[in-house]
């Protein structure tokens, strides 16, 4: 880094003067909690015991045949919750507590985040409000009603488009109204500095555990890894242990509908310098991305560096190549993933006959799919 909360010229902290406290407290703490032994224990005991971790590094057999490879997922949709999004969220919550915090408020689109949030939040013994746009409530019914059956609050969120980022912008809201009992608990790597950072850090141990599995049982490295995302928890989390290895090709497949890398430019979008789809103003343009984790018109200031300077690769999957790989999935290997993940595998898909019969890839297999079934039913009826 080299401008305090920069990733090249991204990042950064664009906010009102009021968060620049609460901020600056957040990431004085998060640099010395960090440092406790004490604190580093009670994270990886959870992981562990609450979580579910380390997730298996699965070979998956069918799919490498249809391939012409061999592919591995990396089985982030078992843990606790049903994603990866559980690791940050025990990370944050033990922050907080720390902090001396008595409240969580944070933002959801698939409501995997917001599930993980309030499970988490229960361990330490905080109450957890959710943001939800509306129409992702509609779309993820599920996920909104665990949500409350974990005792967790879901405010329903009309502003905007009812999505992802109008919920990000109700919880900063939330927050700002009561800083010194609040922890934001955001959901990705997203946001003004210190959260990418925190963010990134909490989700490293899905690489770490994905270098040492490939390692053990092929003794070598993959030539590719490949991981959706919006923000970028689960890419990051994964691609962080192999930056150093330039021979593995690190993909990252974002929405076609989207699509911030592709189509988006330079600009500020809640808080932060980086990649964002918006019109000749600076408004952030609309998306219409099926999955709703995706459905985010930015990335995080991590992601756009590594993009900009080559370390990582970009592509796209439209809707439709996400629905048909969620239907093949199933049958072709008894995974229900969820659509988030859809893109992955669908980029996959596309690289099928492109690798020797020895060549290693790995999907980082984000989430399942409970959560998009009634959508994928209501899809196939119409
Ligand atoms: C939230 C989510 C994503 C996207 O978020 P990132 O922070 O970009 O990883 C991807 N997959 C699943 C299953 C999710 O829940």
């Amino acid at each position: 880094m080299s401008k305090k909360g920069y990733y090249g010229e991204f990042g950064g902290q664009f906010v009102t003067e009021l968060l620049y406290p609460a901020l600056l407290e957040l990431e004085k703490e998060f640099a010395k909690i960090k440092r406790h032994e004490k604190f580093q224990k009670e994270f990886k005991r959870l992981l562990h015991e609450f979580a579910g971790r380390p997730t298996p590094l699965y070979f998956a057999k069918n799919t490498s045949e249809f391939i012409g490879c061999k592919v591995y997922f990396k089985r982030e949709d078992l843990l606790n919750g049903g994603s990866h999004k559980i690791n940050n969220a025990l990370g944050q919550v033990l922050l907080a507590k720390y902090l001396g915090k008595k409240f969580i408020v944070t933002e959801t689109a698939a409501g995997m985040h917001g599930v993980a949030a309030t499970m988490a939040a229960n361990v330490v013994g905080l109450k957890c409000k959710v943001f939800m746009g509306v129409k992702d409530i509609e779309r993820q019914k599920v996920n909104a009603e665990k949500i409350q059956l974990l005792g967790g609050e879901v405010v329903p969120v009309t502003r905007g488009s009812g999505v992802l980022k109008d919920a990000v912008s109700e919880a900063l809201v939330a927050w700002i109204r009561d800083l010194p009992n609040t922890h934001y608990l955001i959901g990705s790597a997203v946001g003004p500095c210190p959260f990418p950072e925190i963010v990134s850090y909490f989700q490293k141990v899905i690489g770490e555990e994905t270098k040492d599995q490939i390692l053990k049982v092929e003794y070598k490295l993959p030539q590719v890894i490949i991981a959706c995302g919006s923000g970028g928890s689960n890419a990051l989390g994964i691609f962080q242990a192999f930056l150093k290895d330039q021979e593995v090709e690190l993909l990252f497949v974002e929405g076609e509908e989207s699509a911030a890398l592709k189509y988006g430019s330079k600009g500020i979008f809640q808080g932060t310098k980086t990649y964002v789809l918006q019109d000749e103003f600076g408004m952030d343009r609309k998306t219409t991305s099926r999955a709703a984790g995706l459905n985010y018109p930015a990335r995080g200031p991590q992601l756009s560096n590594l993009v900009k300077l080559g370390q990582v690769k970009v592509s796209t999957a439209n809707n439709d190549e996400v629905l048909e790989v969620f239907k093949l999935m199933g049958k072709m290997e008894g995974l229900l993933p969820a659509l988030e993940t859809c893109h992955a595998i669908a980029e996959l898909f596309k690289r099928r006959g492109k690798y020797k019969k020895d060549d290693i890839v790995i999907l980082n297999f984000s989430g399942r799919g409970d959560k998009d079934i009634e959508t994928v039913i209501n899809l196939q009826e119409r």
